[in-house]
């Protein structure tokens, strides 16, 4: 038998070995991985399929731990398991969204789920989108068909203006420039302490605009350091005023689509131009999952859409809208996720997490040495330990001790001149008897360090 020949015949023996180190994913607590180990040299003649379990095994140790609940310190979790499961499904067939026939099934749901967003976000009948592979891709294909896209081939480019928060994500800014945006077009909005877009500083920079610029403002629903919302309504209303697209980064908070509670948060969405999506975030699926929704199906053709040679079939193929070319079946493993919980528990999920924030902020403002520095408008908080760190220092030492513990994992982040610590409540598994630990490993580790 050829080496390259698939030994189908090995996988019964090795299959309980998959959901073992799976389990195991989802068991273990200790969220950052305990030993270093050597990585195992590529070798001329290869270990066989019936070895496959060792390197599972070995990939399993070495890396971290994101199903951990300790794990809070990113926008990051395990997918729920039917998400993993349904992944490996879809790393088997390899479907591909680019041409029909390469995704009879996955082109379909990629059409079925972006029906589905429209209206769980309650966006008007003329929305339309695609799904891309993570959230910078989706928001560099937003401004991209904000600038026109193909149809302008770059023409005229020079007048457009890019307004966006100082709290933006910095993949808005890599897409700017990569859109060949120079300093001068790209401004900064003033926001309020927790990262929310102040209007009346927007409104003045839309007023103060040149001549003929064409504004493209960006608004965010739930930002990366503190999870805050912006007065999506408000940048709507001055968005229409001043003839300016408008794009809502939602790749965190596109979620409270779900929610039970907090769905005022989503008010103005539907008058936006161009929205992200990152189920990869808070809808339990694996990496990568982001979708663009675009409000026009001839915008989305104009501006995002160029004929492919290389197939031709009698529905349009999707990959003749968007920046990639091939493009994995994503859809597929999240219309799973969203078939097996159900819409009702994700919201519930979503809208406990929010809470468990809220009691998180309400422990930290009673803790003498922790200072949460805002109240949370999702399931972000940032906090202070003891007296403003500006190197970020004091925090590193503090973070290495906790990992060295096996406790409380959560991520430093810079906001303007101070560095602070940053939860992100995003495992279904925490409760408040986590928040409460959180606590004290890190008045712990603070006292250890001061
Ligand atoms: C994470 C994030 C992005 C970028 O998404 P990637 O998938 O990491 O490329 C964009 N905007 C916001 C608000 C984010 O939190």
């Amino acid at each position: 038998m050829s080496a390259l020949e698939f030994e189908l015949n090995a996988l019964p023996g090795i299959g309980a070995d998959l959901l073992r180190e799976i389990t195991r994913i989802y068991e273990s607590s200790v969220p950052m991985p305990t030993a270093v180990h050597a990585i195992p040299s590529v070798p001329k003649v290869g270990r066989g399929m019936a070895r496959l379990p060792e390197l599972w095994a070995l990939i399993v140790d070495s890396s971290s731990r994101l199903a951990s609940p300790w794990m809070s310190g990113h926008m990051d979790t395990a997918p729920h398991p039917a998400a993993a499961l349904t992944q490996a499904v879809v790393a088997a067939l390899n479907n591909n969204l680019l041409f029909r026939e390469l995704s009879p099934f996955a082109s379909d749901i990629e059409e079925h789920l972006i029906a589905h967003f429209t209206r769980a976000l309650g966006l008007g009948n003329d929305w339309t989108g695609l799904f891309a592979s993570g959230g910078s891709i989706a928001g560099l294909t937003a401004l991209f068909a904000a600038v026109g896209g193909y149809a302008g081939a770059g023409e005229g480019r020079d007048r457009f203006r890019l307004l966006m928060p100082e709290s933006a994500h910095v993949s808005l800014r890599k897409a700017a420039i990569v859109l060949g945006m120079i300093e001068r077009q790209i401004q900064r909005i003033d926001c309020d302490d927790a990262g929310r877009l102040d209007p009346a500083a927007l409104e003045q920079s839309l007023r103060q605009l040149p001549g003929g610029a064409r504004p493209i403002v960006v608004s965010v629903l739930g930002t990366t350091i503190h999870g805050s919302v912006d007065d999506i309504a408000a940048v709507a209303a001055l968005c229409a005023r001043y003839g300016a697209w408008h794009h809502v980064d939602a790749i965190h908070g596109g979620a409270l689509a779900y929610s039970h509670h907090h769905r005022h948060f989503l008010s103005g969405l539907d008058q936006a131009d161009s929205i992200t999506l990152g189920p990869q975030k808070w809808m339990y699926v694996p990496r990568v999952s982001a979708i663009c929704l675009l409000r026009g199906q001839q915008r989305l053709d104009d501006a995002l859409g160029l004929p492919l040679p290389y197939s031709i079939g009698e529905r349009p193929h999707r990959g003749r809208w968007g920046l990639q070319g091939s493009r994995p079946a994503d859809a597929v493993v999240l219309w799973a996720i969203l078939q097996t919980l159900g819409t009702d528990a994700l919201g519930s999920i979503i809208d406990r997490l929010i809470g468990l924030t809220t009691k998180f902020h309400e422990l930290l403002t009673e803790s003498q040495t922790l200072v949460p520095t805002h109240k949370p408008d999702l399931n972000l908080q940032v906090f202070r330990i003891g007296k403003a760190d500006r190197s970020g220092d004091r925090l590193a030492a503090i973070q290495e001790r906790l990992a060295a513990a096996g406790a409380t994992w959560m991520s430093i982040s810079r906001w303007r001149d101070e560095v602070l610590m940053r939860a992100v409540l995003l495992s279904p598994s925490l409760t408040e008897a986590h928040l409460r630990q959180f606590v004290r490993d890190i008045e712990k580790a603070a006292d250890q360090t001061a």
